[in-house]
């Protein structure tokens, strides 16, 4: 498998003096198989670059784009990317949804001709978009798993996997928890993780040869940007280390990074995995940096059959539990907007009856609640067989690490720290329901 970075910047271009080591072009990596299938990572405006490259070779492969997210600089590169105007050209744009919009009409409007002078639907290329969710698919002899992260939009990480090769695509990805370990816990194991999402990105990371992965911050910048969706460098390390990972290239660099402070936070970053006592190797994806991951063996793919996708079929029904009624006028209207259908309770009894009357898709549930508590009410329903699967998402502002602890081993599927913003609101109900509905 070969790597190579065309864009590793976050948020914003920055092109400039301080930014010539390591590029000032927003998040875009193309990856080949030894077989030589093409694929593209995020199409932020290093994929401008890209396209002229490939423009420049003798046949034009099919492109296939994986788009982490629709957010600007993960997309911006791909108005500007030549084969789209190409008519010999296949393309095919892999991105989830965040909203009612397919995918195609997202990317329709960021090409509406009040915003670019062409429109998608004047490129000559043949263009596929396909709406995906948590899913595992292949292309060509490439398998692709793909899985949603705590970003302030529905966002996916990519693992793909090509002989016995294993690369991870993680940006723009925030920590679930303040901390990844327990307290106190010395020589922690992945048990120890807090939250049980962390626990699983762990997983999503298991032995790769190479972790892709947003590091915009230091885990003291971090704890002044909760909630912007993005990964400490700390962070990073910590969950490659635990992982067992064998690379972790940091990239979606801060735009106000020099090149100089990079290099610092290069060092830094590999002298933390050192004394974690790992030999992770630790570096700052820089642009027009190549990466070769030799195949050692040929393990045969399993071809995967069907085509990929990802849509909540139906008006989803949300049930929200808080005994302030603030809080569920709050929640409601954030939800509504999205066309959900929402059910309120104020105490948990009646959220029981509720559950039980309408059976709703996913239920947001405050802890801290007069008469019967909010893990109360998962115990109840997860005692019952008809409502082990449904997705349970507990809002609090208990953030001790042994209340998130206690969350889930009662049995809740995910747990958000009040206040919370709209965004992250949505993006963390999508995902559930989502994953829901692909059983
Ligand atoms: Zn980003
Ligand atoms: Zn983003």
């Amino acid at each position: 498998m070969r790597i190579r970075f065309w864009g590793t910047r976050g948020s914003i271009p920055t092109p400039g003096r301080r930014t010539m080591r390591y590029g000032g072009n927003t998040s875009c990596v193309e990856v080949r198989s030894s077989a030589g299938n093409l694929l593209i990572l995020d199409g932020g405006t290093g994929l401008r670059e890209l396209g002229r490259a490939l423009m420049a070779d003798t046949s034009l492969p099919e492109i296939n784009i994986l788009i982490s997210h629709t957010h600007w600089d993960h997309t911006q590169g791909l108005a500007f990317f030549t084969p789209m105007t190409c008519p010999q050209s296949r393309i095919t744009i892999y991105a989830a949804s965040s909203t009612g919009k397919s995918v195609k009409e997202v990317f329709a409007q960021q090409m509406d001709y009040l915003n670019f002078p062409i429109p998608l639907d004047e490129r000559q290329a043949q263009i596929e978009f396909r709406e995906i969710g948590e899913e595992t698919f292949t292309i060509g002899d490439i398998l692709v798993e793909s899985r949603f992260l705590n970003h302030t939009i529905l966002t996916l990480g990519y693992r793909l996997c090509s002989g016995d090769v294993h690369l991870v695509y993680v940006t723009d990805h925030e920590p679930f928890a303040p901390s990844l370990y327990r307290s106190g816990v010395t020589d922690p194991k992945p048990t120890d993780i807090v939250h049980i999402g962390d626990r699983k990105h762990v997983d999503f990371l298991a032995g790769a040869d190479l972790v892709i992965h947003d590091a915009q911050y230091t885990a003291d910048e971090l704890s002044r940007r909760r909630d912007w969706g993005h990964s400490s460098l700390e962070y990073a390390v910590e969950v490659c280390v635990a992982a067992r990972a064998k690379q972790l290239a940091f990239i979606h660099h801060d735009p106000d990074r020099s090149d100089q402070e990079l290099e610092q936070l290069e060092m830094a970053g590999q002298a933390y995995a050192r004394r974690l006592g790992s030999d992770l190797r630790v570096f700052a994806a820089a642009e027009g940096m190549q990466i070769d991951l030799p195949e050692t063996s040929r393990i045969p793919l399993v071809q995967i059959s069907g085509q990929p996708s990802s849509e909540i079929g139906h008006r989803s029904r949300i049930l929200v539990v808080d005994d302030e009624p603030a809080m569920v006028r709050y929640l409601s209207t954030v939800l509504s907007r999205d066309g959900y259908e929402v059910l309120e309770a104020s105490n948990g009894h009646e959220a029981l009856t509720i559950v039980r009357e309408r059976t709703p898709d996913l239920v947001l549930l405050d802890v801290m609640m007069p008469e019967m508590d909010g893990l109360q009410v998962v115990q109840v329903l997860r005692a019952s067989e008809e409502f082990r699967d449904l997705p349970i998402v507990i809002l609090t502002a208990l953030d001790a690490e042994k209340d998130i602890v206690r969350a889930f081993e009662s049995g809740v599927n995910d747990y958000i720290d009040k206040p919370v913003t709209p965004a992250a609101l949505r993006a963390r109900v999508r995902r559930w329901l989502l994953t829901r509905r692909r059983g």
